[in-house]
């Protein structure tokens, strides 16, 4: 709160398409997409109409033992589209995680290997901030503080391509991780229920990409070794990568990958808190036992909520409406050149799909606030993580809109290094 003294909070009155606007009128494109929930742009119009149609029928009614049309389809529809055909569903991404660790803990349970209870995920990843989630989370910012409060969980080498050796590849990098990977969990697989991971993208570690291959390598290690694997696409589903979900550039389905995937973000398309963990038959089936405490328990009171389900269908619909992962590829290659053009000390650009970033190099130790702040003169919100600049804006850009980002994030990173 205190940085607010120099860094005053943005009244937003409204948005249209990729931008905010102030309450005293001025413009920002969103080139975060509030915090990598919008898809398709602030007022669209096919996900206000939904729910607004939905608000006349019926906005909330609990699911346990109710049901209703909304829920219904979104599961089908998310079944079909990543072959995890249960869905449980709650409010947020941290909670998503909090689900999915649990779930697969029990699984081992009633599997009759109590023993598996720890958890792998890799080092400076993010999945959230409940203590559950933060256990797994290696960003230390986020967890030094609420170190003592937390279960032990293992962080594995992060394939992050910018970890590479000079001259390494950022595939022969990928699988050097995978091989450390593979000697950790040969000898602890006995205590491991699930490796979670975030795939191809770490997003708050800076969007750290990595190719493909360490996916496939963790997952044929998983198998191996009796682990699951939870795909943590809170931030990359939905088209963010360039596929409706990251997984699928390892394998054909997300069930190909993963036991679980975490589901929340884009999935209303930014209209309304929304998180599913789907999962396989096979786990499914561990739980359906006529003794309660073998089914899976965790009571959520907004579970499935119909207005935020009926969001979600109207984003997927979108998504079936237009060519929105062909045009994606136009708008990035777009993005692409723009930063090509860019004069400035930059390493380490990159782009997977919808993400595009790069690292700036400056000895300014405030450079990611400098250039915030300055972003926000030029009409931009741009949430820089530490030297890392990024764009990772709705899917709706326009050619003008694009070359407003390029110009003005040029500027803002000129006047802040
Ligand atoms: C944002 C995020 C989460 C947490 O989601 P919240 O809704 O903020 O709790 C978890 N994992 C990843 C990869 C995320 O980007």
């Amino acid at each position: 709160m205190k940085h607010h003294e120099r860094y005053p909070l943005v009244p937003i009155a409204r948005g249209e398409g990729a931008w905010l606007f102030d309450t005293d009128g001025k413009g920002y494109l969103d080139a975060v997409s509030s915090w990598w929930v919008n898809l398709f742009g602030h007022n669209q119009p096919v996900i206000k109409a939904a729910i607004k149609d939905q608000l006349d029928q019926l906005e909330h009614v609990m699911l346990a033992g109710f049901t209703h049309a909304p829920v219904v389809e979104l599961s089908e529809q998310l079944a079909k589209l990543t072959g995890l055909g249960h869905a449980f569903y709650a409010s947020d991404g941290a909670s998503a995680t909090e689900i999915a660790l649990k779930m697969s803990f029990h699984y081992w349970r009633n599997h009759g290997k109590p023993t598996k209870t720890n958890f792998l995920s890799l080092q400076n990843s993010y999945h959230g901030e409940t203590l559950g989630a933060l256990a797994v989370t290696d960003v230390a910012i986020f967890t030094d503080t609420y170190a003592p409060l937390m279960q032990q969980a293992a962080h594995m080498p992060s394939p992050d391509s910018r970890l590479a050796e000079a001259g390494e590849s950022a595939e022969a990098y990928a699988a050097r991780c995978a091989d450390d990977l593979e000697a950790y969990v040969a000898a602890h697989h006995t205590q491991l229920a699930a490796l979670i991971i975030e795939p191809l993208v770490q997003g708050a570690a800076g969007m750290a990409m990595y190719p493909p291959l360490y996916l496939q390598r963790a997952r044929a290690i998983c198998q191996r070794y009796d682990l699951h694997l939870i795909a943590d696409e809170i931030a990359v589903g939905f088209g963010r990568t360039g596929t409706m979900f990251a997984c699928e550039q390892a394998a054909p389905r997300v069930s190909d990958v993963a036991d679980f995937i975490c589901l929340s973000k884009g999935i209303t398309g930014g209209y309304l808190a929304l998180s599913a963990v789907l999962t396989s038959d096979h786990i499914y089936a561990a739980f359906y036992d006529d003794q309660t405490v073998k089914g899976f328990l965790h009571s959520h009171s907004y579970t499935g909520n119909p207005l935020a389900c009926r969001a979600a269908l109207a984003t997927l619909s979108l998504f079936t409406a237009q060519p929105v992962l062909a045009r994606n590829q136009d708008t990035a290659a777009q993005l692409w050149q723009q930063l090509a053009k860019f004069d400035l000390p930059l390493v380490h650009r990159r782009q997977r799909g919808m993400i595009t970033a790069f690292d700036v190099v400056t000895d300014n130790p405030g450079f990611a606030r400098d250039c915030y702040a300055a972003a926000l003169r030029h009409g931009l919100l741009l949430r820089p993580i530490g030297h890392t600049v990024y764009w990772m804006p709705p899917y709706c850009l326009t050619d003008a809109d694009i070359a407003h980002l390029a110009k003005a994030t040029h500027a803002a990173i000129l006047e802040s290094m």
